[in-house]
């Protein structure tokens, strides 16, 4: 096992585009990282690079103590678990694990190669099924058979790319936790690449945000919910995403579409001497008003609005609720940051109310 350090790592196609600029970051030794980011962002570019499957061209990447930039994939000791899973179907569990040992032609005696796959297959718990081929396994099965071949090659990190993305729903959020449980029993370094949040939230000690080549934020999960440093970040994580919605100042007040909300001294710190400004809200931070008490209704602000269409989902109803923004304010927005293109100022608030809420589409609340 082994620490991975990036530092200002580059990555120039021989096209001249510019896919990752200048990534630094330091994934521990045992630590699970994910690479989370929209489609293009860079993050299989990246761990192409970590694994040698892609040239570095600027930075330094670290694996251990060595710095490995210019090193053949072989010799950097890192197992790829790639989406398929790669196994041979032809052959039974047991000769798929031992295959990477048996590719080390002579390095391994027999007996060192049995023993080798019944530990890894004990710790993945795929004793009972070594003579199997792998049309016969399950779909978590044959992932751990994937992740067997990783082990017993004792390497230095498992590197998953996008590893669940040809599954259907179900199957995903099991081997999801087939893989947590297996990362957190095994130990080994990993990173992983998705572009899926809930596994990005579920998955890692850490997650990095990339966005357009360039690393937004590493964090916890709970890091980036509760303090995303940007708006890139605070749009991203979260499900239904953030609303962002304009404010303006007014004395100590802060006017926002529906309500005006008094402005505090943490909030004027906060705001400056701006005019105005983006406010980010996550749907679940709001309640029916209709439902709660008035003890605690006093703790919010609280406002009628008109309900244009509600989503009743089992255990949350969501409810959209459309707002104006005049073109001038818009843009002024727009400028505040670049990662809003325009397109993240909503033009209506989702919210994410308890499924007793009793609101329907067309109502006051
Ligand atoms: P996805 O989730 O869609 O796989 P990604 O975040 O993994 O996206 P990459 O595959 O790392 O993205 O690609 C990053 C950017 O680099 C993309 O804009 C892509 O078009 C570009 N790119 C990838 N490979 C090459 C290449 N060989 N030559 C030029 N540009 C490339």
């Amino acid at each position: 096992m082994a620490a991975i350090n990036l530092k200002d790592i580059v990555k120039r196609y021989p096209d001249g585009f510019l896919a990752v600029k200048g990534v630094s970051l330091d994934i521990r030794d045992g630590e699970f990282v994910i690479l989370v980011g929209p489609s293009g962002c860079g993050k299989s570019t990246l761990l192409r690079m970590i694994v040698g499957l892609e040239d570095i061209s600027d930075g330094e990447l670290r694996i251990g103590d060595a710095v490995v930039n210019d090193k053949a994939p072989r010799d950097r000791h890192l197992a790829m678990v790639f989406q398929n899973y790669a196994l041979y179907p032809h052959l039974t569990v047991f000769e798929n694990i031992a295959f990477p040992l048996r590719l080390q032609r002579g390095q391994f005696s027999e007996d060192e190669i049995t023993a080798k796959v019944e530990r890894a297959a004990k710790t993945l718990e795929l004793q009972d099924h070594l003579q199997r081929k792998p049309a016969n396994l399950s779909g978590g099965q044959r992932q751990r058979v994937a992740m067997g071949r990783a082990i017993v090659r004792d390497a230095n990190a498992f590197l998953f790319d996008e590893p669940l993305s040809n599954l259907d729903a179900k199957l995903r959020g099991q081997m999801r936790t087939e893989i947590a449980r297996m990362q957190r029993r095994l130990g080994t370094t990993t990173v992983y690449v998705t572009h899926d949040q809930t596994e990005a939230m579920t998955l890692g000690d850490r997650v990095a945000v990339l966005s357009k080549g360039e690393l937004q934020q590493v964090a916890s999960p709970r890091g980036l919910y509760e303090q995303p440093v940007n708006l890139f970040v605070a749009g991203f994580i979260g499900s239904p995403p953030m609303n962002f919605m304009p404010g303006e100042i007014e004395g100590d007040v802060l006017r926002l579409p529906f309500v005006d909300v008094p402005i505090d001294a943490r909030l004027r710190e906060r705001i400056g001497d701006r005019k105005i400004v983006i406010v980010g809200i996550r749907p679940e931070h709001f309640s029916d008003a209709g439902l709660l008490e008035d003890s605690k209704r006093s703790e919010g602000v609280s406002f009628d609005t008109e309900v244009d269409v509600t989503e009743w989902l089992g255990a949350d109803l969501y409810a959209y609720i459309p707002f104006e923004t005049s073109a001038e304010v818009a843009g002024t927005l727009a400028e505040l940051d670049r990662d809003l293109d325009g397109e993240g100022m909503r033009t209506q608030l989702v919210v994410a109310l308890d499924d007793e809420s009793r609101i329907r589409d067309g109502d006051t609340a």
